[in-house]
């Protein structure tokens, strides 16, 4: 990162996140870290997470933070960015990858949004300076009536857009879902992340996990719209 680059990031660029997930290899090609924004400004029916919906600046965490973080996670070929809405934060996520690749420029993005591609190219400076850092765009909301058993989305509508040559030998590949990832945390922790092949995933898991007596944490380090994820 240059110097000025530093400073700037130091002055205190900050992001809304609800989650970051290290090591992630079913939301994106190979394997990547995810980090998912807190705050959307749609309101898409058959949204699956109400709870990253709010805008919540008091869990802001500074970009140069997240660079760190990223940059010295060693055994990823790039980040995901999901949500939330990763196009209303625009700035700081432009911010975020430059900061990235000036110490890793090898680092792949791909990022989700609810908006289409052609009112993203329509939309703020920011948010076509975020899409020119791309490599690939999921666009479009999830909708629950049209669910499907597809990569790295979940409905029909969603499509994937390569916005760079990185990854259309990938995208050349079939078109089925790459599954759902747990994890467990040395401190007995335990996650999810991924996009579900079959609709009502969610809840029939709370559902299970319920019976069993534990609870499903569900605040800002929840489960999420675009792409799922939770932790217990
Ligand atoms: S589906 Fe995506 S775009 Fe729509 S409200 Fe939920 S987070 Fe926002």
């Amino acid at each position: 990162m240059s110097e000025q680059g530093a400073e700037q990031l130091a002055a205190g660029a900050r992001l809304s996140v609800a989650r970051t997930l290290n090591r992630c290899t079913v939301l994106g090609p190979g394997r990547r870290a995810v980090l998912w924004v807190q705050g959307c400004p749609l309101r898409c029916k058959g949204c699956v997470a109400a709870e990253t919906l709010p805008f919540a600046p008091e869990a802001g965490r500074p970009v140069a933070e997240l660079v760190d973080w990223l940059t010295e996670l060693t055994d990823i070929e790039g980040v995901t960015l999901s949500g939330g809405e990763p196009f209303a934060q625009a700035a700081a996520l432009v911010e975020l990858l430059d900061g990235v690749r000036a110490v890793r420029p090898e680092l792949s993005a791909m990022a989700y949004s609810g908006f289409r591609l052609p009112v993203l190219r329509r939309g703020t400076g920011a948010q076509r300076e975020l899409l020119a850092r791309l490599d690939l765009l999921v666009d479009g909301p999830y909708v629950a009536a049209l669910h499907a058993d597809l990569r790295w989305r979940g409905s029909s509508n969603q499509r994937i857009h390569p916005l760079s040559p990185r990854y259309l030998k990938e995208l050349a590949e079939p078109d089925t879902s790459a599954g759902i990832q747990l994890s467990v945390g040395l401190d007995g922790s335990f996650s999810w992340a991924g996009v579900p092949a079959v609709p009502g995933f969610r809840e029939e898991m709370e559902r299970r996990i319920a019976a069993e007596g534990f609870a499903l944490h569900t605040e800002a380090g929840g489960p999420v719209p675009h792409t799922g994820g939770g932790e217990l």
